[in-house]
């Protein structure tokens, strides 16, 4: 297959690692034919990963709720009603009987989020013990944790973390309508704080906020634009949550959203473009769209953080329907 299409007239590079999109070239290829659209994604897609294979991570939460941040979307904040009990950092060897369990099911990465505004120094500790206790199973490490200082970044990186979630959730634009305890350029620091210890980054967003389709682009593009591709990009769509601000918003119509993933896709090439939060909402059809558009990667298990996600049966029986396999570790 060349290399080259061409689309609204133009040729195009299918391939090429850029940081310095320009808004109006991702609004025409977001905008652009879906079937077109599709193509070019899966055609990136094809030149950088093996098609067939998505990856699989766990997901644990190890500080529910009490969350002092205001994030409109999220049940976790304490300024929402939203009905969660919090909960105290879990005990490291809780939180390794987990990961065991999570290795021997097949998940070769496992993420542990707490609801933070960012890590105490009194909770450090632990968090490297379960750094730690993970690697040495053998599985890649993530965290998120909320903010990091570049001495907190370096501290877990020597502790053997391999990836940090730290989403912008939007558009800078759209930003102060989700969040306002911490503003869009806190993310972009603690961003720079993560790759500058040497962390891989996974930062991605939420679309269904009632944000507009510019909104969407705008953050891709940030994204794209980073000093490095994020590794991983989580695509969450909103599971509206009653009793948060975000409760009652309108679903993000299904095409839109693939749209977005194969955005991402063709912007960010070598990036695993994770289909994250929303699943249960999704149609088998509308996750096929979006592997087709090159999503790459999905958490596995009953719950996110405190959300719900598909059981590992209906994960594995969509996969034997699609003929997808999972990733091996590193992949
Ligand atoms: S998304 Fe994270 S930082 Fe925001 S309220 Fe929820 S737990 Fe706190």
């Amino acid at each position: 297959m060349t290399a080259e299409m061409h689309l609204n007239g133009t040729s195009q590079q299918f391939n090429a690692m850029r940081s310095a999109w320009t808004l109006e070239e991702a609004r025409a290829i977001y905008d652009s034919p879906f079937n077109d659209l599709l193509f070019r994604a899966q055609t990136v897609h094809r030149q950088n990963f093996e098609p067939n294979r998505v990856q699989l991570s766990r997901l644990l939460s190890i500080k529910t709720g009490g969350c002092p941040e205001d994030c409109g979307y999220c049940s976790q904040s304490s300024r929402h009603e939203s009905g969660l009990k919090a909960s105290k950092l879990m005990e490291v060897q809780r939180v390794l009987a987990e990961a065991k369990k999570a290795k021997d099911a097949g998940a070769t990465r496992y993420c542990m989020g707490a609801a933070w505004r960012s890590p105490k120094e009194r909770d450090m500790d632990a968090v490297v013990a379960m750094i730690e206790g993970v690697k040495d199973m053998g599985m890649e490490t993530c965290m998120t944790l909320g903010m990091l200082d570049l001495g907190q970044a370096q501290r877990l990186k020597e502790a053997g973390l391999d990836y940090y979630n730290h989403n912008i959730d939007t558009s800078e634009r759209y930003y102060n309508e989700i969040i306002t305890t911490r503003t869009f350029a806190d993310r972009l620091d603690t961003l720079a704080n993560v790759r500058d210890s040497g962390i891989k980054v996974c930062c991605g967003g939420i679309v269904g906020m009632g944000e507009e389709k510019a909104d969407r682009v705008d953050m891709l593009v940030t994204l794209a634009n980073l000093p490095e591709h994020p590794d991983s990009v989580p695509i969450n769509m909103l599971i509206p949550i009653e009793g948060t601000p975000l409760g009652e918003a309108e679903p993000i119509e299904p095409i839109e959203f693939v749209r977005t993933i194969a955005l991402a896709r063709i912007m960010m090439p070598k990036s695993h473009v994770r289909l994250s939060a929303g699943r249960t909402a999704m149609s088998d059809e509308m996750q096929a769209l979006c592997f087709f558009a090159g999503a790459n990667s999905i958490f596995v298990g009953d719950t996110l953080l405190t959300a719900e996600n598909p059981g590992e049966d209906k994960d594995t029986a969509l996969f034997r329907r699609l003929g997808i396999q999972p990733m091996e570790r590193g992949e």
